[in-house]
């Protein structure tokens, strides 16, 4: 038979042809000059060259970029007989010109006295695109198309590194839209996407020079100046973006406006780290956006100080709660008619060790923007709440059951008012917390009153009105606090379920002095009882401050007039309305 008849040689090449025939790899070979000796059908396929084409051309040609052609003609030259060419990723040239990228491997040989390299080359073209999708998709953001933090994060530290070899400056942009929330949940999310793919590609419009510019998540997108002049250019960046941003943005057959907060960080030649720059930045974006957003703030050395204070009192303030530095001092609530006491407001105090008793106005703040406001207001509940009952235990408060049909018929039930803040009213926790703050202090549901003030009130009122009917279920009282500073809208405050309303003291002020202020005041008043409203008067100081809300029919008043705000301790018994100690009368009571 002729298969017998063939030497080992004959049979092997016979082989050789048959795997190279079925192979999806093309095999190519070429002299240790670089010129083509064999080429595959597959390898026509591939690189749409025919073997005629090039068989005796030189391989070299096909390398892209050709320098590393140069590589591959000192590799061939020295390539010994038996050695073996591990795959190495390169690039090729199809026919039509596109690069194509492979991976070759191979073998040297000698085959009659001529070195011959053969290789085998596989196509990573799919394998590559898939892996660039991939690529892509881990670093850019899915609805815009932007880079996305991962790779902001890359290029920041790449800058920063760069940077401290050479003393050029890298800055960091924040944009923040203003009242985005208020887009989504006006138009839906659909429109809210639409306005993001809107003011990526306006960033990307307004840009000159910008080395990143990255989409965060949400509304917030970062960018990344590098060079001496970083800062200048992020500064006008946010210039035309601003700017560019007046113009409205279409969205499904209307238009929006959107307005941006932007803050700007840069290391101005010093090197900080990446996670310090980008909170420098987030910073100056918050205050840009406590300024009414639609502009721009640059972090700078007055901000780091404030910033480094408010960390100082934050921490100091963790202790506070812990080591109980405390304190609820107590400020009477009286009838405009005979300055009879008929509730109490809970004022919260620090006793700081080295700084005495510390107002709200200092500290509250913080423990609004840290979160915690949320432990500390249950406290102040809960601490309120077991002071009215001790008060009720000993008598120096009026107890509920006690007024019905008791002598002194005309004592109101004696409130404790507590001051909730925005973030509390945001928590989800609020009523159940309330409500099982109210369960074990056996306090009654009608004896407490939760003020919130008009602003943390109008910040969002949809939910605001939520979380108001579920505290009214409870059964407790709400008032809005510091009236006439918020700019209610009169629609959600017909339909919060209010039961008192509290002038703020700046109108208070102004009763019988300003032109016009009495006037004011009245008209608030007369708005509180139509919308059948308690008001009291906040921070009245004169005795002709409370003869003009006498003659407006004021329900009650506060302030210096009666008392200032006093520990719990300093509350003499029988202010409060309740029963009346031997040799004591709640009217003498009326001013402590
Ligand atoms: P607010 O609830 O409107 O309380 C009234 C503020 O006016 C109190 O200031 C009180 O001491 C002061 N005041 C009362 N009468 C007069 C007066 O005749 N003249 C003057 N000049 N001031 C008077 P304070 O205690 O410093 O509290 C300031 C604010 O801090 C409160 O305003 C309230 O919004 C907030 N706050 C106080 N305690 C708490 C609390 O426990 N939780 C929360 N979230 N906020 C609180
Ligand atoms: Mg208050
Ligand atoms: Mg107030």
């Amino acid at each position: 038979m002729g298969t017998r008849s063939r030497n080992a040689g004959e049979v092997d090449a016979a082989r050789f042809r048959h795997i190279v025939a079925v192979s999806s790899d093309a095999f190519v070979e070429t002299d240790v000059t670089g010129v083509v000796t064999a080429w595959s059908a597959r390898a026509e396929a591939m690189f749409g060259w025919t073997a005629s084409e090039v068989l005796g051309r030189s391989a070299e040609e096909f390398w892209v970029p050709h320098r590393f052609a140069q590589r591959y003609r000192s590799d061939l030259a020295s390539a010994l007989p038996g050695t073996e060419l591990l795959p190495r990723e390169v690039r090729l040239l199809h026919r039509g010109g596109e690069e194509m990228h492979v991976s070759i491997g191979g073998y040297v040989v000698e085959d009659r006295g001529r070195i011959l390299i053969g290789g085998l080359v596989r196509d990573l073209g799919a394998e590559r695109a898939a892996e660039e999708a991939l690529a892509h998709a881990y670093l850019h953001d899915s609805l815009t198309g932007l880079p996305n933090r991962t790779l902001f994060t890359y290029r920041l530290a790449y800058a920063l590194a760069r940077g401290q070899r050479q003393p050029g400056s890298v800055a960091v942009l924040v944009l923040d839209l203003d009242r985005f929330k208020a887009i989504n949940d006006a138009l839906g999310h659909e429109v809210g996407d639409e306005v993001l793919v809107a003011v990526a590609s306006r960033l990307v419009e307004a840009d000159g020079v910008a080395e990143v510019i990255a989409r965060l998540g949400g509304d917030e997108f970062l960018v990344l100046f590098d060079g001496d002049e970083a800062e200048q250019l992020a500064k006008e960046f946010s210039h035309r973006v601003l700017e560019a941003l007046e113009q409205p943005i279409p969205v499904a057959g209307s238009e929006v406006f959107v307005t941006a907060s932007i803050g700007i960080a840069s290391t101005g030649g010093s090197v900080p780290e990446a996670t310090p720059l980008l909170s420098d930045a987030d910073t100056a974006m918050y205050v840009a956006k406590q300024r009414g957003g639609a502009s721009y703030h640059v972090f700078g050395e007055a901000l780091r100080v404030e910033v480094l204070d408010r960390l100082t009192t934050e921490h100091a303030l963790h202790r506070a709660l812990e080591r109980g530095e405390l304190r609820l001092f107590y400020q009477p609530v009286v009838e405009v008619a005979d300055a009879r006491p008929v509730a109490v407001e809970a004022l919260l105090r620090w006793d700081h060790p080295d700084q005495g008793l510390v107002a709200p106005s200092r500290f509250i703040p913080v423990a609004e923007e840290s979160g915690l406001i949320i432990p500390i207001g249950t406290w102040v509940l809960r601490e309120a709440c077991t002071q009215l009952q001790a008060w009720w235990g000993d008598g120096r408060a009026s107890r509920p059951v006690e007024l019905i049909g008791s002598a002194s018929g005309a004592a109101p039930d004696t409130t404790i008012e507590v001051n909730l803040s925005a973030r509390q009213i945001d928590h989800l926790d609020l009523v159940d917390t309330v409500e099982g703050i109210l369960v074990g202090t056996g306090v009654p549901p009608a004896n407490l009153t939760l003020e919130i003030t008009e602003s943390a009130l109008m910040k969002d009122p949809a939910a605001a009105l939520t979380v108001l009917r579920a505290l009214k279920d409870l059964g407790v009282m709400l008032a809005i606090d510091d009236f006439g500073t918020g700019y209610s809208s009169l629609s959600y405050l017909q339909r919060f379920p209010l039961d008192i309303l509290k002038i703020d003291k700046s109108f208070v002020d102004g009763l019988g002095i300003e032109p016009g202020g009495t006037e004011i005041v009245g008209a608030i008043i007369n708005l509180a009882h139509t919308l059948g409203m308690q008001v009291i008067a906040e921070g009245v100081e004169t005795d002709r401050q409370l003869h003009h809300l006498r003659l407006m029919s004021c329900d009650l008043a506060q302030g210096f007039l009666f008392s200032k705000p006093v520990p719990a301790s300093q509350i003499p018994p029988g202010s409060m309305g309740g029963a009346v100690p031997a040799g004591g009368s709640a009217a003498s009571a009326g001013r402590w």
